[in-house]
């Protein structure tokens, strides 16, 4: 037992020890957090981490919608953004949402003010602190186009504000530094007719759901584009559509997600995952990258 979960910083929040992850991610898989932390706002968590010694590792997470908890779970403080850092406003044409809000209330907020360039978040699961960490996108759009700044609080508890310039967008990453939480993210949208800006969503939803398996328990694309292909074409080439590993599968719908068929363990799917990477880099001398974030530790210790 790690003696510094006796010494925890008083908090407004909820802090809770051995959290189970497995039921907050989307693959259903992952042991324990050694601890979990919901702040009551963004106050709380900054305390919090000028308080916490500074060898306690911290991982923020979202919804667990890119993520591949491992089995033996997660040594440190899992934080998770809900209540007033979940919170979605909207003055004139800029949108300020909380780290903790769904993409989905983003669009769906947006779509209510009459404000148009962020309709494809209806399309992605996850929430604003996941997005603006991996570039989320999809359907023509992402995140970093119309995000203004964001306010992120480091390690050592100090909350500051990054402009769009600062975090080095790319395609799926960002140049967030590693120790930064997103508290909250602006975007600059443009006013737009309500009723276009829902057919937009619309057709976005219906595309995906013919496109992708979003029923099931899955981590969304597994492995990102190569430069000038498509992931999902190199894994289907290489004839891993629909190729299982113990209780995992590679999605028949759409290649590039693998499937928990309901009972996997986090390794079977990493080890599914790299034996897909091993057969199109046979096949096709691509190296696949992963996209799904892997986190903590095979076995507990
Ligand atoms: C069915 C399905 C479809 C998907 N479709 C798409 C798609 O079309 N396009 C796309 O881009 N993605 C897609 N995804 C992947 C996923 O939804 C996105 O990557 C999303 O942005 C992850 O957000 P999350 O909040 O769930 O983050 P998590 O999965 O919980 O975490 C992902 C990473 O973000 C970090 N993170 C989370 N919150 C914060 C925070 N507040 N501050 C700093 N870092 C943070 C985590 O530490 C981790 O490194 C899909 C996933 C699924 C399951």
């Amino acid at each position: 037992m790690a003696d510094w979960r006796d010494r925890l910083p008083a908090v407004r929040g909820d802090l809770r020890r051995d959290v189970p992850l497995s039921g907050l991610t989307w693959l259903k898989v992952g042991g324990p957090a050694d601890v979990m932390f919901n702040p009551a706002d963004a106050q709380d968590l900054a305390d919090f981490l000028a308080a916490l010694p500074p060898e306690v590792p911290v991982l923020p997470v979202g919804v667990g919608s890119n993520l591949l908890v491992r089995d033996g779970g997660i040594r440190g403080v899992v934080v998770r953004l809900v209540g007033p850092l979940a919170k979605v406003t909207v003055e004139g044409t800029t949108l300020v949402a909380g780290a903790g809000a769904l993409d989905q209330t983003v669009a769906r907020t947006a779509q209510r003010a009459g404000l148009a360039g962020i309709e494809f978040m209806i399309g992605i699961p996850g929430t604003v602190g996941g997005a603006v960490r991996m570039n989320a996108g999809a359907f023509g759009g992402e995140t970093a186009e119309r995000l203004r700044f964001v306010e992120v609080v480091g390690r050592d508890g100090r909350i500051r504000r990054l402009d769009k310039a600062e975090l080095g967008f790319g395609y799926r990453r960002s140049a967030l530094p590693a120790d930064a939480i997103v508290l909250r993210a602006a975007f600059g949208l443009e006013p737009g007719d309500p009723a276009a800006i829902l057919a937009r969503m619309d057709a976005i939803r219906a595309e995906r759901e013919a496109a992708q398996p979003i029923r099931v328990a899955t981590g969304g694309s597994t492995f990102k584009n190569p430069e000038g292909d498509r992931a999902w074409r190199l894994v289907d080439q290489a004839g891993c559509r629909g190729l299982a590993h113990g209780r995992a599968m590679v999605s028949d719908k759409h290649c590039n997600f693998l499937i928990n068929q309901g009972g996997a363990s986090a390794r079977e799917i990493e080890e599914l995952g790299e034996i897909v990477r091993s057969r199109v880099q046979e096949r096709s001398g691509v190296a696949l990258a992963w996209e799904i974030v892997r986190v903590g530790e095979e076995v507990r210790p």
